[in-house]
């Protein structure tokens, strides 16, 4: 195991911007070793008054939409506006797959190379519900370091835009022009949830398709029930390819930051987000707990077995497996980050 420094260094280190013990950090949250957990837990304790200030922005569209080109241009925008950048991704993929539909973050070469940009991929080999865990909390140390923009990408499919909703202050889809009314397999709930809509490809010679597209999207979401922040959702067209289009968008979201920072939706919204977190912990916490026990891990294959086969009904299964669970539980404490 690589060596671990003090709560004080890292918490030193992040608070002044040092990218190095930034990713040693972030990696520390992400690592499964119970001294690592603590440490952790620590460390987000340290650091926690110095967050909250960056604006968090999820970012989501279908494979092969332009995400990476987009954050590229996005961000390299930013930085050239005196911005501070963070990028992170939360990528369900990679843990069944090994690979990841977000790929390989190399992509977005310049960014990687800007120094006031940060770029972390998404972490590997947890459930969804780990990686949303941990991307919360890279978020803070992100914040921390000094990140006045934390773009969080995903993909549109799965339940992962849910978690980046439940995480951000404004979210961003990116579409295409002309591919119809099918939303392009963009679910509907995934345009429920979005705060503005950008059609990418935009390239000059492109302009006719892509004025097409956006007047339909506008008509389309005018039948959507109105946002929660009760702001409407925008439309506009940009190009990453070309690098055109970033200055709209980023009006568009400082603009919704300062409406709903001078309206209180945006602490409200991050209260309950803070909540729902809180919540998810639980119920992470209790499972964890659940099914690390020595007895539930001997009795846990033949409750399944009974249950397949039909002869025993989940529910039954299930509260034998819960009494025993709770019969054996010593009543030792549960520790943060467990
Ligand atoms: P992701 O899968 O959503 O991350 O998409 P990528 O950023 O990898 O882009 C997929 C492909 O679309 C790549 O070949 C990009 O070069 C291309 N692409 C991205 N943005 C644009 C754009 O604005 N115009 C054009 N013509 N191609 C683009």
């Amino acid at each position: 195991m690589r060596q671990r420094l003090s709560v004080e260094t890292y918490a030193k280190g992040i608070l002044s911007g040092d990218r190095t013990t930034l990713s040693r950090a972030i990696t520390i949250i992400e690592s499964s070793l119970a001294g690592d957990r603590a440490l952790a837990s620590q460390i987000l304790q340290n650091i926690l008054p110095h967050t909250g200030k960056s604006i968090r922005i999820g970012i989501t569209g279908v494979p092969g939409v332009g995400k990476s080109t987009f954050i590229e241009a996005f961000g390299s925008y930013l930085t050239s506006l005196g911005k501070r950048v963070a990028v992170l991704a939360v990528d369900p993929s990679s843990k069944q797959s090994g690979g990841s539909i977000l790929g390989d973050k190399t992509r977005m070469e310049k960014l990687s190379r800007d120094p006031n940009a940060y770029i972390r991929p998404s972490p590997t080999n947890l459930s969804l519900g780990g990686v949303a865990r941990h991307t919360r909390e890279a978020i803070l140390l992100c914040e921390a370091a000094g990140y006045d923009l934390i773009l969080v990408e995903t993909v549109g499919v799965g339940q992962s835009e849910t978690l980046v909703k439940g995480m951000t202050d404004f979210f961003l889809l990116l579409m295409l022009a002309g591919a119809g009314d099918e939303l392009q397999g963009i679910k509907k709930g995934i345009m429920e949830m979005v705060d503005a809509v950008a059609v990418n490809k935009a390239d000059s010679g492109n302009e006719r398709a892509v004025a097409k597209a956006v007047t339909e999207y506008r008509q389309a979401l005018h039948l959507f029930p109105e946002t929660a922040s009760k702001i409407p959702v925008q439309v506009v067209a940009c190009s990453a390819l070309e690098g055109t289009g970033m200055a709209p968008i980023w009006n568009i979201i400082s603009d919704y930051h300062a409406q709903t920072s001078a309206s209180g939706y945006l602490q409200e919204n991050r209260r309950l987000q803070r909540i729902d977190w809180l919540r998810e912990q639980i119920l992470q916490s209790l499972e964890d707990r659940f099914y690390e026990n020595e007895l539930v891990k001997q009795r846990i294959a033949s409750e399944d077995e009974a249950v397949r086969s039909g002869e025993k009904l989940p529910d039954e299964a299930a509260s034998d497996l819960i009494n025993l669970f709770l019969s054996s539980e010593q009543p030792s404490k549960f520790s943060a980050k467990s």
